[in-house]
């Protein structure tokens, strides 16, 4: 299959997926949207980039029955990020269809808000583990109409022992079902969730490893780790860089100690609110704060175009981390660069976990001592968002007719549920700022704050 055009799918949803931007489907979806589409079960090995998303969806999409009263598919994902990924690709393929409504339950947000839209109805449930466990528990979600179980990042999930309660969830959906489970790497205990999850599975494995090859990985000896990254940085000039710590404690020295020397920095870790956590990435990924320093939280799932450079401030403990770490570079056909930097403990570790990569000498970077990395753009955040009916076109009308900013200094325009965040020119954003504050969109009055 080459083309969308010849899987059998309705006339809108083919106009929907070009709309999107999505002309052929990724091998992955090649191989298993057929066979989704045939109900069968299926255990497929897929990355984050490989287009898996779009793969399980479309299917699912398409077989939702709109009579239903009560939810008919079950996502389980790792991370209260990875659900929101899933929804928003959920919610952009499933315009063509009428009321289609998907929810995301995960922990750090409040629990009476997610039972609240739960009453209202659902046809798509995404949730991690702990919190739909805790739902179901509380009997605020109703399992008995799942036709479809589908598991994301599978290894992940079991990496942070989510087995059992995985299982306790599975043990509560009919028998009758399709089953479907995505994982980047076959742990060997996995075998404890396919066994009892999936019904006579088809495998599908991608094997090509067009991802790595796109990656260029160096590894540099270094004595002093945090000269090591500005030099790093500096001789290499990314446009985005993301930076792994192993803990969360060094994520916020990496960040400040960057921060002191000029550059635009966000962070990320668990100690975050899940709100600060979503700022943070959307600042990252508009390009306010173009420097991303983060625990493995951002390792997997994190779908972020344009990041050029990824460092290891510190080796990660396993080889799955190291992959998903890089893997955070090189998305989209583009190439990209992995940095690793190795202190005599760090060398060891290396060692054990990535024996094949040659070490070199941090000496051989030539560093731009004049390059900083500074967002040209800064991003404000307008209290009002989809459930308030704004949508991006509002705020650029506001921004453009009313307050006279051009189009050419306006950015990313990110709406949700109750928040819209727009990123603005640095040179015009006191304007914009002080002219969406004083003014309307969409004839409302709404409170407006500048993220610094
Ligand atoms: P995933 O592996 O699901 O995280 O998807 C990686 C990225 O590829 C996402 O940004 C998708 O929107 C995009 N994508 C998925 N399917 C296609 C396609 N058939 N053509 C182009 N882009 C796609």
């Amino acid at each position: 299959m080459t083309t969308f055009q010849a899987l059998p799918l309705p006339q809108e949803l083919l106009e929907n997926l070009h709309s999107l931007g999505y002309e052929k489907p990724t091998p992955i979806q090649a191989q298993t949207i057929p066979l989704l589409q045939a109900n069968k079960d299926l255990i497929a090995q897929a990355k984050t980039g490989s287009g898996k998303t779009l793969a399980f969806l479309l299917p699912l999409i398409l077989k939702l029955d709109a009579q239903e009263h009560f939810p008919q598919a079950l996502i389980i994902a790792p991370t209260r990020e990875l659900c929101e990924q899933i929804a928003g690709e959920a919610n952009k393929l499933a315009r063509y269809k009428k009321d289609v409504k998907v929810i995301t339950l995960y922990g750090g947000t409040s629990l009476r808000t997610q039972v609240a839209s739960l009453e209202k109805g659902a046809d798509i449930l995404i949730g991690t583990p702990g919190r739909l466990l805790d739902h179901f528990s509380r009997e605020t979600i109703h399992l008995g109409q799942i036709k479809t179980l589908i598991l994301d990042e599978a290894d992940r999930m079991l990496d942070m022992g989510f087995a059992d309660d995985i299982l306790k969830l599975v043990s509560n959906l009919p028998k009758e079902r399709q089953s479907i489970l995505f994982s980047a790497t076959y742990p060997e205990n996995i075998d404890k969730l396919t066994k009892v999850i999936l019904k006579n599975p088809t495998e599908v494995k991608i094997a090509s490893k067009e991802k790595e090859v796109a990656i260029e990985e160096f590894v540099y000896k270094v004595e002093e780790k945090d000269k090591a990254l500005l030099t790093t940085i500096k001789h290499f000039q990314p446009n985005l860089a993301l930076i792994f710590c192993n803990t969360k404690v060094k994520t916020a020295e990496v960040s400040d100690m960057l921060h002191d020397k000029g550059f635009d920095v966000a962070t990320l870790n668990g100690d975050l609110e899940q709100y600060e956590r979503q700022e943070m990435l959307l600042q990252f990924a508009n390009g306010s704060l173009p420097v991303l320093v983060a625990t493995d939280l951002a390792a997997r799932g994190l779908d972020i175009e344009g990041i050029d450079l990824v460092i290891n401030y510190d080796v990660p403990m396993k080889t799955e981390d190291y992959t998903h770490r890089i893997g955070r570079t090189g998305r989209a056909d583009k190439s990209g660069l992995a940095v690793t930097l190795c202190d005599a403990y760090g060398l060891r570790k290396l060692g054990e976990i990535k024996p094949e990569l040659n070490t070199q000498n941090i000496a051989s970077l030539t560093p731009n001592k004049n390059f900083y990395m500074q967002g040209e753009v800064a991003t404000l955040r307008i209290d009002g968002g989809k459930k308030k009916k704004v949508r991006a076109g509002d705020i650029l009308g506001t921004l453009c007719k009313d307050i006279g900013i051009e189009n050419k200094d306006i950015g990313k325009i990110n709406v949700y549920q109750k928040n819209a965040y727009v990123a603005i020119k640095k040179t015009v954003i006191k304007k914009a700022f002080n002219g969406l504050k004083n003014g309307k969109i969409k004839g409302k009055n709404l409170r407006v704050w500048w993220l610094d």
